[in-house]
């Protein structure tokens, strides 16, 4: 056992080395095809686990094998700054918040008196940004980091200037009132990237449907008014409080909490006095259609922040409305005077379904055993009833002017009859109520005015979004769906923020442009950002008055518009360096492949379509986006509250870099969400440092070969061929988990036969080391992208020059396939397996086997039946064509009985297995086996002879070489 290699001296070696000769430096070379890799820039408000490391991964081994292919490969990064995120945190730290406290100092092992100095936003984003920027360079990412910017850098900010003002010039900036998911603290709109957890607040629309009594509204939320002949009463929460107010001119009873929301709404809202729920319960109220009076009930299901707080009920149609009355009547029946009321409400059908009672709710209770109103599968009963009912249901004659129509149909008619008189209205609703933002509040819909939006609803904007998309590899496939739907449903964004960092919206500098409208087209500003830090002395001057950077400079370097003479002159900036930003600009765009996680493509992926295939010609549109899921820790989501978390730069120092990055792959492929865990981290260290292990033991020596190849030789030499074109094949399609199974593992079950096939070093005839150095090296190299640093250390141990990560991709091979090499090695294990079944059915130890393989007039036949199969000969005339071969004929019954059972064979072959023997055509076969005697004597300990049927001398006590047949030989054991 050799001693433990350390992981972290190893991988620091390397990363020296590689820094030390700039080699992911890189610069445009015409001689090169071009490849450009991005990857989603990291939002620095906390430290990376091992979460993060996935996307960044798949990108890096996306570079780095793109790198070996031949390609000039930039893979750049960046740290983004804008919005909330950061505010957030640090005003968390500042406030003491225990949760950030001992996620910080617990979770990541950040001393105490770190903490003081994180309490501001931008030392915190700096502090963060080393860190994760320290992470990146341990687990080795092949990141030019000459790159490097933040969005809070003045030339940024005034890049993104150059974009709005570009978006603006095009009309997709669009100033109007709509309904934006909103902070009540802030005083801001939020998007994803504002929210707790992440989450994307949806925005739907639900109907208030106005009951009345005394001229008083008893306005309830509902999503399908068309019931509202069912309504048998209303429920509200008996807990709750109430609120009469002056709401547009009316006067409303609604909960507490529906108040701000209306007032959010742009609803005239005047407040006159709370109502307790007691004073509501058990009065009536009139339904504005069919004028009955029915009571309001208590309900405590209602969620007084839910629509009104004031619910209309339909127990014939709604399992939740009927479960609730069940429960009521329940819990009421000694009660006389409610007794009455509660007797008196009883559910009412008014949609006809096929297949239901006149009742569904009732059905759909007794089908899903709900035993009472916290039953979870309410929810699913009443999803099926809502569902069918839209699609399938018929409105019976109780409703009026309604009846016969169609359920859907008759929900417009409704809504168009109640708007005209003034008795129903729309209510704007989060339908992923709550969404939390980073503040602490919870958030609400708000009709934000005069505000500025991005106009993703333009229809020539969303041909062109689309467009682009057609043109694009998307990985995994199957999420092309998600973007088509994107494209199609987004519509005006707000883009600016109250609060935050970032860049002011140009015109209007009360506003902030929000993360995720300032990271679209970052990309192209990799180019310029090279040239910034280059160039400084020429720069320097802009940095302090950003103003003196006109559009101009941007529309030459990035678009190619105006002429370098004028922009030149206009700026002062050498015409050298201008030419050279443009010529790199179009050198390295478009993008080839954009990384990024899947929960971004909904937003920040779709995003980045639209705005690239606006501002840049189609030229220059991006090629690929890859979006992978998430990482899981021992098949649990990772979170603080379950402390699974591991942060990324604890993780590689205990565990090493390329233990980490194959860690985050290998359990699965790119849209599942992959599993890692202490266990699969160490097996692959162990299984890393056995391959350098392999690599001491071979040492730099080179063996020359000493005599011809064996066909074993030339097989293993074959196998590693169909490794490497297996896991170019599985890159291409950043199948990762199967190229590391085939590169990390399956190639060890062929060494290792390779080794027993072999038996004890014979070294005059052994071509071994030889054959074992090129595995090595080649599987060294495809190796190379995903784990760079074990690597590079087999590399130099083996005697290589150079660095493997710069090394060329193995070619396919086609010569080094050896086909009939191959098919020997089946024959052989196949015999070996039945060999071995035969041992253990009898249960002797053999002192003798003998193989007979099939004479050659076999083959004769065998062949000639896959070729009748293929072409579906009847049996009578293959036999009799058989039978007129003379030399078979002579056979007699032999031949007749044989060519019947190939035929059988033949036609019971799946087509593929018939095709390829048919095209591999006669294997000679008693070589095979006789080169292979010493083997099976290894095997078997015993005696082992090998004959062909009909030979000469033949040893068979027991008549079995007659059973042989192609690819089948016959065993005998005594
Ligand atoms: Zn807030």
């Amino acid at each position: 056992m050799p001693a433990k290699l350390d992981w972290c001296a190893l991988e620091r070696k390397w990363q020296k080395k590689w820094n030390w000769r700039k080699i992911y430096e890189t610069d445009p070379d015409p001689r090169k095809p071009k490849y450009y890799a991005t990857a989603a820039y990291p939002y620095p408000n906390s430290p990376q686990h091992i979460g993060h490391a996935r996307t960044y991964t798949i990108a890096d081994v996306n570079a780095r094998y793109h790198r070996m292919k031949g390609y000039n490969t930039l893979f750049p990064m960046g740290f983004h700054y804008t919005g909330t995120p950061l505010f957030a945190m640090s005003k968390r730290l500042r406030e003491g918040d225990p949760e950030i406290v001992k996620t910080f100092t617990k979770v990541y092992g950040i001393p105490p008196a770190t903490l003081e100095k994180l309490k501001d936003p931008k030392s915190m984003a700096s502090y963060f940004r080393e860190d994760i920027k320290k992470g990146m360079m341990e687990i080795g990412f092949s990141i030019d980091w000459r790159r490097e910017f933040t969005t809070i850098d003045p030339l940024y900010n005034r890049y993104i200037e150059w974009h709005f003002q570009t978006l603006n010039r095009k009309g997709l900036i669009t100033k109007g009132t709509h309904p934006v998911a909103w902070c009540p603290n802030d005083k801001s709109p939020v998007g994803v990237v504002d929210t707790q957890g992440d989450v994307e607040p949806d925005i739907g629309e639900s109907y208030l449907v106005k009951f009345q009594k005394d001229s008083v509204s008893y306005p309830t939320s509902t999503l399908r008014p068309e019931t509202i002949f069912g309504v048998t009463n209303l429920w509200v929460n008996p807990d709750a409080t109430y609120i009469r107010a002056r709401v547009d001119g009316e006067l409303w009873i609604v909960s507490k909490e529906a108040v701000e929301k209306l007032q959010h709404q742009n609803h005239k809202v005047t407040i006159e006095h709370e109502i307790p729920a007691s004073e509501l319960l058990w009065k009536t109220v009139q339904n504005p259609v069919t004028n009955n009076e029915i009571p309001i009930l208590p309900g405590g299901f209602v969620e007084p922040d839910n629509g009104t707080g004031v619910v209309m009920s339909v127990p014939g149609h709604a399992p939740y409305d009927y479960q609730a009355l069940t429960d009521l009547k329940q819990r009421y029946a000694n009660s006389a005077e409610s007794q009455q009321i509660l007797q008196d409400t009883k559910p009412i059908s008014i949609i006809r379904l096929e297949g239901f009672s006149d009742l569904p709710a009732a059905d759909l209770i007794a089908k899903f055993k709900v035993k009472d109103q916290n039953d979870p599968h309410l929810e699913h009963a009443t999803q099926e009833l809502y569902s069918k009912e839209f699609h399938d249901g018929i409105m019976k004659e109780n409703t009026g002017r309604y009846s016969g129509m169609p359920v859907a149909k008759a929900r417009e008619a409704i809504v168009r009859e109640l708007t005209s008189q003034g008795k129903i209205e729309t209510l704007l609703e989060l339908r992923n109520a709550p969404v939390i933002c980073r503040c602490g509040t919870k958030c609400l819909v708000h009709i934000l005015e005069n505000q500025w939006f991005i106009n993703y609803g333009d229809p020539e904007w969303k041909k062109l979004a689309h467009k682009c998309l057609d043109q694009m590899v998307i990985l995994p496939e199957e999420l092309r769906g998600e973007f088509n739907y994107t494209i199609d449903w987004l519509r005006e964004r707000a883009c600016a923020r109250a609060v935050g960092l970032g860049t002011k919206l140009p015109w209007d500098q009360n506003w902030i442009i929000e993360a995720l409208s300032d990271s679209v087209i970052y990309m192209a500003y990799y180019i310029l950002s090279k040239y910034f830090a280059k160039n400084w002395v020429v720069f320097k001057k802009f940095e302090k008055d950003t103003s003196r950077l006109p559009d101009a400079f941007f529309n030459f370097t990035l678009l190619g518009e105006g002429t370098v003479d004028a922009v030149a002159e206009q700026t002062g900036i050498p015409k050298r360096i201008l030419n050279a930003i443009r010529a790199e600009f179009q050198y390295f765009y478009p993008v080839d492949m954009r990384h990024s996680a899947r929960d971004l493509v909904s937003n920040h992926l779709s995003f980045y379509i639209f705005h690239h295939s606006s501002l840049f010609p189609e030229k220059q549109w991006p090629k690929g986006i890859v979006a992978n899921g998430f990482v899981l820790m021992e098949g649990a989501k990772m979170s603080k509250s379950l402390e699974n978390i591991i942060p990324l730069r604890q993780g590689i120092a205990k565990f090493g870099a390329d233990p980490v990055r194959v860690g985050v792959m290998a359990t699965a492929e790119l849209g599942q969400d992959t599993d890692f865990s202490e266990v699969l981290a160490l097996s692959i260290q162990e299984r890393l440092s056995s391959l350098i292990g392999q690599a001491r033991k071979l040492g730099t020596k080179k063996t020359a070969g000493k005599t011809k190849l064996s066909t074993l030789d030339r097989w293993m030499i074959s196998r590693l061929s169909n490794a490497v074109q297996s896991a170019t094949n599985a890159l291409d399609r950043l199948r990762v988990r199967e190229a590391i199974n085939i590169i990390l593992y399956q190639l060890d079950n062929d060494i290792a036969w390779y080794r027993r096939r072999l038996g004890p070093k014979k070294p005059r005839f052994d071509n071994r080391d030889r054959v074992l150095r090129k595995v090595l090296e080649t599987r060294t190299r495809i190796m190379a992208p995903l784990a760079p640093h074990a690597a590079e250390e087999i590399w130099s141990r083996i005697g290589n020059k150079g660095f493997v990560v710069q090394a060329h991709w193995p070619e396919e091979g086609e010569n080094d396939k050896d086909p009939v090499a191959e098919r020997a090695e089946i024959l052989v294990r196949q015999a070996l397996e039945d060999t071995g079944e035969i041992v253990k059915a009898t249960g002797i130890a053999p002192k003798r086997i003998a193989y007979y393989t099939a004479a050659d007039w076999k083959w004769q036949v065998y062949l000639k039946a896959l070729k009748a199969a293929e072409e579906k000969m009847r049996l009578g005339d293959f036999i009799k064509n058989i039978m007129g071969d003379p030399g078979l004929r002579s056979l007699g019954k032999a031949a007749a009985d044989y060519a019947a059972k190939a035929i059988q064979q033949a036609n019971q072959m799946p087509d593929e297995m018939r095709r390829s023997r048919l095209r591999d055509g006669f294997t000679a076969e008693n070589p095979i086996f006789t080169s292979s005697a010493d083997f099976y004597k290894r095997e078997f300990k015993c005696v082992v002879d090998v004959w062909r049927e009909g030979d000469p001398g033949i040893s068979d006590p027991k008549g079995r070489a007659r059973m042989s047949e192609p690819y089948r030989p016959a065993i005998y054991l005594e």
